[in-house]
């Protein structure tokens, strides 16, 4: 179990996202290691965490960002990012956003649909300026992960399907106001195989050699992101395996000397930094069930109700005690608020601190209003 300064809690409100930092610095430490390679370009999916502390300590560390959104645009410039470490993804660009983008020099668009391009096209045309651009290709890949964060396959709303990729090539191209800079992938999230991030590999090279045969090649090639993590087991890999994740690149994609090879991690960052900190306001016995009722809800962290996710629960307050079984439910009016059925835990009472591990990732960044409730703070933590 991990270690939580207890003692600074009893003066906190709850719930409250709970951020390891020095867990953060080592992780990103371990990911500038093993991407050693001047053509690797590490971008930060800012869409897993925003939170102004956790960005600023990313700008720090010198990865680019990965942004969906005008909003994430924003944060990242305030954050100190430049706009042209910046790539921009997303099936819904507004005009604003696009203009926004161009104003800021964003280093590239990922762009998703044809009637995208020829809007971005016009836009940077008046504009006076040439917008970068990738064209998201959507491989039909099965990431073997939850349906809702898989995003590779034909029959999702993102990327450009591989039929009408040549033809999107061959528009963009001609297009006065557009560079192409390169081909840009995401297969989905959550992934713990290597086998979908090889068999992706496999696709890149072979649309590689076909463009290449016609004479055409391009400067960047972007593989998104999508590396999971251990949220059975935070304490056993709290960094995950960046070591092997870069390893399947360097051995499976026919990577050419002059191009550039980016990727845009998220979730594997700042999952295993974060936990929500909730405490129990009540231990209800059902006629079956003993439900632990903490002041955390779904509203803080949707990923159980929302995926059915699980984050491993923890009695920080009483981590040794006989153990008993819990439902742990949040005060939310939805049957959904529930982080886990049948917990075995140590025995929980009243006023104990519970930590819901592996959060740092889509959590608090998820987090609503919902039932007219304030949004969650936040705690740094550095030994
Ligand atoms: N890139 C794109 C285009 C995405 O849609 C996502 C997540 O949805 C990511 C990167 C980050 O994925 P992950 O957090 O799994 O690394």
């Amino acid at each position: 179990m991990a270690r939580f300064p207890i003692a600074e809690f009893k003066d906190l409100a709850t719930p409250f996202y709970f951020y390891d930092l020095t867990l953060l610095d080592r992780t990103i430490a371990e990911i500038k290691r093993t991407s050693r390679d001047e053509r690797f370009k590490v971008h930060y999916a800012i869409k897993a965490n925003a939170n102004p502390g956790i960005l600023r300590r990313i700008q720090a560390a010198g990865l680019g960002v990965d942004a969906v959104s005008g909003g994430e645009i924003r944060a990242a410039l305030e954050a100190g990012f430049h706009g042209d470490q910046i790539v921009y993804a997303g099936v819904g660009k507004t005009d604003a956003e696009i203009m926004l983008a161009l104003d800021n020099g964003i280093g590239c668009f990922n762009v998703e649909s044809e009637p995208e391009l020829e809007i971005i096209d016009e836009i940077s045309g008046s504009m006076g300026t040439k917008a970068n651009i990738a064209l998201r290709v959507n491989p039909n890949i099965d990431a073997h992960t939850h349906e809702y964060i898989t995003t590779g396959l034909a029959e999702n709303k993102f990327g450009i399907n591989l039929e009408q990729l040549p033809s999107l090539i061959e528009k963009a191209q001609k297009l006065e106001n557009i560079n192409l800079a390169g081909l840009h992938f995401h297969i989905g999230s959550q992934i713990t195989e290597t086998e979908p991030f090889v068999m992706l590999c496999e696709t890149i090279n072979r649309i590689q050699d076909e463009w290449e045969e016609k004479g055409i090649r391009f400067k960047s090639i972007n593989v998104g992101g999508g590396l999971g993590v251990d949220y059975a087991d935070p304490d056993r890999h709290p960094i995950p395996d960046f070591e092997g994740y870069f390893k399947v690149f360097r051995n499976h994609l026919h990577l050419r000397s002059d191009q550039e090879l980016h990727f845009e991690l998220g979730r594997s960052v700042v999952a295993q930094c974060g936990s929500l900190i909730t405490r129990v306001l009540y231990v209800k016995e059902g006629t079956t069930k003993r439900f632990a009722i903490v002041d955390a809800g779904m509203t803080d962290l949707i990923r159980p109700a929302l995926y059915n996710a699980h984050h491993r629960i923890e009695n920080i307050s009483s981590p040794n005690d006989v153990k008993h079984h819990y439902d742990v439910v949040g005060p939310i009016c939805e049957s959904s608020d529930c982080f886990g059925k049948d917990e075995v835990l140590p025995a929980i009472r009243r006023g104990d601190f519970l930590a819901l591990r592996s959060a740092g990732a889509y959590g608090e960044i998820m987090a609503s209003q919902y039932n007219c409730r304030p949004l969650p703070s936040s705690y740094f933590f550095e030994k």
